[in-house]
């Protein structure tokens, strides 16, 4: 499968959960939210399959879609979880969680996936003082991101920058400076892939 070139909100819809993926918008002007409303809560026309094959898909696509990657990439990830010590399902939470590109946008240097992704490839993010353009880098304890300065000037950036909070703890941030650090390595408590993982195995598992 290609790059999904269409609406992101669709992507939402057809798992019928809020995956954050504008970034702003998400928080107030959510399409699905009013499409909640209009519906009085039911599910949209997208969501259809109830069966225990479907709950089980539905939980992967909603993993593949935040982390935005196609099902090729989402498959090799999942091998290389399996591959890790321990439960794959949390091997594969930790390997989305420490990629580049999810850490840029935790930090709060990017609204989406695909924003903080396009940023690494342009070459706007280093990792301890070196030009890295590779969104699935795995960061490691210890490594200092910093953003290009020059788009500490983008208005859009700037007014998410100030008004992110939420900053999970396994990293520090210095808004002001366009920079952070990782000072420890996420937890199954700062997972923040909102899906039950095992759900997820027990499908690549059939
Ligand atoms: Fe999903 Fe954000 Fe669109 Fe809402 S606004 S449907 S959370 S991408």
């Amino acid at each position: 499968m290609g790059r999904y070139l269409g609406s992101v909100c669709k992507l939402c819809r057809r798992v019928n959960d809020k995956l954050f993926l504008k970034g702003e918008r998400c928080d107030t002007k959510c399409t699905l939210d009013k499409r909640k409303k209009k519906t009085g809560g039911k599910p949209t026309r997208f969501v259809k399959k109830t069966s225990e094959y479907g709950k089980r898909l539905t939980e992967k696509q909603k993993a593949r879609f935040s982390a935005r990657m196609n099902e090729d990439q989402f498959r090799n990830l999942f091998k290389q979880a399996r591959k890790m010590k321990g439960s794959p399902g949390q091997n594969l939470l930790y390997l989305l969680e420490t990629r580049l590109d999810n850490v840029v946008k935790k930090m709060g240097f990017a609204q989406s996936m695909i924003g903080a992704r396009q940023m690494i490839s342009h070459g706007n993010v280093k990792v301890n003082n070196r030009n890295l353009k590779v969104p699935a880098y795995r960061v490691r304890i210890g490594d200092k991101i910093v953003i290009n300065p020059k788009l500490k000037e983008n208005i859009g950036l700037k007014r998410w920058r100030e008004n992110y909070t939420r900053i999970p703890t396994w990293l520090t941030v210095d808004k002001e400076n366009l920079s952070g650090e990782i000072i420890s390595l996420p937890s199954r408590a700062d997972f923040s892939y909102p899906v039950d993982e095992t759900l997820i195995v027990e499908l690549y598992s059939r």
